[in-house]
């Protein structure tokens, strides 16, 4: 349960934690945020996200709120008066609140920051990645910004959706040419037939994940071979795994793509380990 919430500064009761009406998170979708994992009470790769955040920002010509210690500062605050011990905490971003108007406001506006922290118990992850998840493909809709993570998210709402209704628990987007780009909210790997890693690029075609670029080292310290590069949906269904990434689910087993089973319908071997391995090269803070 979520009992305070971190709004500019305070740390508000759940129920009174509200932002303004001219918010420009609400009418715009004109914020950012990141998700990082709790473990043990620790954060996971707070560093890597909070330069992830600092870099969605100065995409959109939006300064820091406050310095990065201070944003890490925020985090772990969050989390200790919600008493979390595993979950995650979101942070958000926003331009802030302004007589609404397409142009951004005055650069004295002040943005808002919004943190909140949530227990998920440890095993409901483990639980589902004994699994395996299905994940259903569908066109790519979203904007040619997706290596910004802003809080316009309303494809990926849409996407989860129709995977929902198709009994997946993730969608991948689909570019006109065939390539899977990346999950509505992860990224996409598949293991080929010969045992080949393959995951795209982060050619600017999707979200560059911190859980990615932890796998990546995962994968290099266990000497699996890797090809960074697009994959289609074809390939996917014929490989030998298939797996996401992502701050929330961690190193999970995709199991079935559009209702049809990856291989034998198990969760694969190396996205195992890679999952079994994946904290100890990520950083606790
Ligand atoms: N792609 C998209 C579109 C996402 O929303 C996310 C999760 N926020 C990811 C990839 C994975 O990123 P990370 O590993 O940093 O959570």
């Amino acid at each position: 349960m979520t009992r305070t919430v971190y709004v500019d500064g305070e740390y508000l009761p759940y129920a009174n934690a509200g932002v303004h009406a001219e918010d420009r998170g609400f009418q715009f979708g004109d914020g950012v945020y990141e998700v990082c994992e709790v473990r043990d009470r620790a954060i996971i790769d707070e560093r890597r996200h909070v330069d992830r955040l600092a870099r969605s920002l100065e995409e959109l010509d939006m300064s820091m709120p406050m310095s990065r210690g201070a944003l890490g500062n925020v985090m772990r605050e969050t989390r200790r008066r919600n008493r979390v011990e595993d979950g995650l905490v979101y942070l958000q971003v926003t331009r802030g609140a302004a007589p609404r108007d397409f142009l951004f406001p005055s650069d004295n506006t002040r943005q808002t920051v919004v943190c909140l922290a949530r227990h998920i118990a440890k095993d409901k992850g483990d639980d589902t990645s004994a699994k395996g998840i299905g994940v259903l493909t569908v066109p790519e809709a979203r904007w040619s910004r997706v290596d910004i993570k802003t809080v316009m998210l309303l494809a990926s709402c849409m996407a989860k959706e129709k995977a929902r209704a198709a009994d997946a628990k993730e969608a991948w987007f689909v570019a006109p040419d065939g390539h899977v780009t990346e999950g509505a909210s992860s990224n996409a790997w598949i293991v080929t037939m010969d045992g080949m890693l393959v995951t795209r690029p982060p050619d600017g075609k999707i979200l560059n994940g911190i859980t990615r670029t932890v796998a990546l080292e995962v994968a290099a310290a266990h000497d699996l071979e890797l090809d960074e590069r697009p994959f289609t949906v074809e390939e996917a269904k014929a490989a030998r795994e298939a797996f996401v990434t992502s701050a929330s689910a961690g190193v999970m087993p995709v199991t079935a793509i559009d209702g049809s089973a990856v291989a034998n319908g198990e969760p694969g071997a190396i996205a195992t380990s890679i999952r079994a391995a994946y904290h100890t090269h990520a950083e606790h803070s």
